[in-house]
């Protein structure tokens, strides 16, 4: 497997290329870089999929990633860069449930590394012999580390207040992500674990709502593409009827075991009829994708409109 894991990647993207020819995947290419002025510094943990877990696109926002999601001197350059080259106005400390940041053993660590190799690397202004607790920065507490890392960037925050700096918390088992109001009251991850229930059912709550707004905007969405082509059908009616011929629309119709599905037909004066050309057993199944807005965010929310004709 490792032997052959360039194939595996290549062979990933040849995917990816395939579904972008197939519309499946989009690459969105925006004038302004990032679309959000939003920068995210998280952990190196690869269960984190930044632009998964948010539904965003490549392009939309600044991602920093380190072990331990940790604000250090070689974070400060690219946070520098976001805030006065990019104009960021959020810093989100993304930390995550079971980080293995908390669990490092640093003798055994540096006895693995090779003792040539650290000494080569020890220069004058960093001695990793003595230095490895530092190097490493390993914590005990995922919440805490967060919070410290939220305190430690708020010295950027007094000097260019119009950024904001706050944390969220990633649950790398159930995909849910926790704002900084859920968890900043709680010490420590155990007390934040004691109440995950309570924390949860808010979320829940949140989500319910949440579903409702994607419902009316579906509901919405479809009565505009309707009004929309009464508007069209309103105003060929008003011109000339010639030009009416030819049109190609879709419509829902039936079989004879009642099944619905939708065909592409000729609207000629109005009428319907069926264009001759048309073969059902080669149009694959309409989906329509709705987008969906809320702050920041945009969600695809695929909605098959009808089955896949079985016969
Ligand atoms: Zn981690």
């Amino acid at each position: 497997m490792i032997d052959n894991i360039e194939n595996v990647l290549i062979n990933g993207n040849l995917r990816y290329q395939w579904k972008i020819s197939q519309g499946l995947e989009n690459i969105e290419v925006n004038d302004k870089i990032p679309k959000y002025p939003v920068l995210i510094l998280t952990c190196f943990d690869p269960r984190i999929d930044v632009h998964r877990i948010f539904q965003l696109n490549p392009g939309d926002i600044f991602v920093l990633r380190n072990a331990g999601n940790l604000y250090t001197q070689d974070t400060l350059r690219s946070i520098l860069l976001t805030v006065y080259q990019y104009k960021i106005k959020y810093i989100i400390i993304l930390g995550h449930l079971d980080c293995c940041m908390t669990k490092i053993k640093l003798l055994e660590l540096k006895r693995k590394i090779p003792y040539e190799f650290l000494s080569y690397q020890s220069g004058e202004n960093l001695d990793l012999f003595s230095e490895i607790r530092n190097f490493f920065k390993p914590f005990i507490d995922v919440l805490r580390n967060i919070k410290q890392q939220v305190e430690n960037l708020q010295r950027l925050h007094m000097h260019k207040p119009e950024v904001k700096i706050t944390g969220m918390l990633y649950d790398v088992e159930t995909g849910w992500v926790f704002e900084y109001d859920k968890f900043k009251e709680f010490a420590f991850i155990e007390n934040f674990r004691k109440y995950y229930k309570t924390v949860l059912r808010e979320k829940k709550d949140q989500f319910i709502d949440f579903i409702e707004t994607i419902e009316n905007e579906i509901i919405n969405n479809d009565e505009l593409e309707k009004n929309m082509l009464e508007k069209d059908l309103d105003e060929e009616k008003e011109g000339d009827l010639d030009q009416l011929v030819d049109k190609v629309e879709e419509f829902p119709i039936y079989t004879e075991n009642n099944e619905k599905f939708v065909t592409p037909v000729k609207i000629q004066n109005q009428k319907i009829e069926l264009d001759e050309n048309f073969n059902t057993q080669m149009i694959m199944p309409k989906i329509q994708v709705p987008k969906i807005h809320f702050p920041g965010v945009k969600i695809h929310i695929p909605k098959i409109s009808r089955k896949k004709d079985e016969n």
